[in-house]
């Protein structure tokens, strides 16, 4: 082999000229084992790498694995041409390999390491699933047994304390006064965690934080092991309960649609007095986090309508100026008689205001918007308007809803259809409704009957893993050709 020129990646290249007199161009670093007899070495007289010894030779392999401890070996690597960053989860940190040539995260592929991950806005995975966590209920799925939610979300209450032009709970028959009993509901906790539930979110047909078990229950919910979260207009929220809320709720998300007290107004259709109030105890909320260093994410989503459209830049700056983990923008969700009125169409007006928003993002602070359904109307006539890109919902016995009153339905948009009614939480116990035929009836009768292009409500909760389980139930050919 003779001279050595470089590439653009700095590779060592050498050329040389083989046993039949042409060249060839190798980037095998100087220091690599080869291999002595390695099988058509005989036949192509190449150079080649010995990788069994190669594997021995690994050192940014033990560099890496030894990073938690060292933190010289870090800086080491840092000095051999790689950006290196550290990303500090629960006891861990892990590494994230930057690429020069990104210009910030949003360059950069939604790829993990480890606990770490290169895209930090993606670390909410806002705009998809993570049905990949939970393969094994998955697995029972696929085999026909009965298993428990992975994640619910129920409403504790069925009315509220402001009057969201958006909202979605007005078409589930909201009723003043309605709520969920203190004993039903730290029985129902009981019951999720025996049977496995994951997760609650405390978010439904009605304002949680009217309903003032919602502190007790997820109390109790982390004792038994079940993550809870709620959303909330945040304006009754109980401070004297917000060591509760902050030492056990993953996160905590306050419904605003506005960054001042005039589009609160407007679009909240509540006092002026009520936003200040609200953004004093988000303030509050974001000391103690601090103060006490609770794990709990804060963070604010607007449900995006015209009116609002000139508050999103305001609420971007809002939440950076509170300092809350991130701000969300996602689609309204309309019914099956889009009796809300969306026009979808409008979303696509505002595409440069919902990018300028998510420049307002920081190192601590992620503002995103659910693109993939914002999105939809521009997307082909075939997905507009409702029609899905499966055909079956098979989504609701993974992420299952209840109803503020303590009924139990499949999804939200069925609330109040009796054909559709699995229990009540107050009469029998959770734990025996997930084990009753009649859940599992109800279930199959979903799959079995609704026509998820028309009878079911736009954008629903269960759109991202309904696309995920009709893959799984409809491979491709050649499926192991991976
Ligand atoms: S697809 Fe239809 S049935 Fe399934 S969860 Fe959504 S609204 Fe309910």
């Amino acid at each position: 082999m003779g001279d050595k020129p470089k590439n653009n990646d700095d590779q060592d290249i050498k050329t040389g000229i083989n046993r039949y007199g042409k060249e060839v161009k190798t980037a095998i670093p100087d220091d690599a084992p080869l291999a002595s007899n390695p099988g058509h070495k005989l036949r192509t007289s190449n150079t080649i790498v010995d990788r069994k010894a190669l594997h021995n030779q690994q050192k940014e392999k033990e560099a890496l694995d030894a990073l938690r401890k060292d933190t010289t070996k870090i800086e080491k690597l840092e000095n051999k041409k790689q950006q290196l960053e550290y990303v500090e989860y629960d006891d861990e940190v892990g590494v994230v390999r930057l690429d020069p040539t990104w210009k910030d995260g949003s360059d950069a592929p939604n790829a993990f390491t480890g606990p770490s991950h290169r895209n930090k806005p993606q670390r909410f995975r806002f705009d998809g699933h993570k049905m990949a966590y939970h393969t094994d209920r998955v697995q029972a799925w696929l085999e026909g047994k009965r298993f428990a939610p992975i994640h619910i979300d129920m409403g504790l209450t069925k009315f509220c304390n402001v009057a969201c032009l958006y909202c979605y709970a007005v078409v589930q028959n909201m009723t003043k006064g309605t709520m969920i009993g203190e004993k039903a509901l730290l029985r129902y906790i009981e019951d999720c965690g025996r049977l496995g539930v994951r997760s609650i979110g405390f978010i439904g047909d009605g304002e949680p934080t009217l309903n003032p078990a919602v502190y007790d229950a997820a109390v109790l919910a982390r004792k038994v092991g079940v993550d809870t979260s709620m959303a909330t207009n945040g304006v009754r929220l109980d401070m004297d309960r917000a060591h509760d809320v902050l030492r056990n709720m993953t996160w905590v998300r306050i419904n605003l649609s506005c960054g001042d007290a005039e589009g609160f107004s407007r679009v909240h259709q509540a006092s002026a007095d009520s936003f200040h109030i609200l953004v004093e105890k988000i303030r509050a909320l974001v000391a103690l986090k601090k103060q006490y260093s609770y794990r709990c994410t804060i963070g604010l989503q607007m449900v995006l309508i015209p009116e609002c459209y000139d508050q999103v830049i305001k609420e971007a700056k809002l939440g950076a100026d509170l300092g809350v983990d991130y701000f969300v923008i996602k689609q309204c969700s309309d019914s099956e008689y889009k009796e809300i009125g969306i026009d979808y169409k409008s979303y696509l007006s505002v595409s440069d205001i919902l990018k300028e928003a998510e420049t307002y993002s920081n190192e601590n602070y992620v503002v995103q918007v659910k693109w993939d359904k914002i999105n939809a109307a521009g997307e082909t006539a075939l997905y507009k308007d409702g029609y899905r890109k499966y055909d079956v919902c098979y989504g609701t016995p993974f992420l299952l809803q209840i109803s503020g009153n303590g009924k139990v339905y499949p999804c939200g948009p069925f609330f109040n259809k009796e054909r559709f009614y699995c229990g009540d939480i107050h009469e029998t116990s959770f734990y025996d409704i997930v084990m009753s035929d009649r859940y599992w009836a109800v279930h199959k009768d979903v799959s079995d009957s609704v026509d998820v292009h028309k009878d079911c409500a736009v954008g629903c909760r269960q759109d991202y893993i309904n696309k995920y389980l009709w893959d799984l139930k409809n491979p491709p050919e050649h499926v192991n050709f991976i």
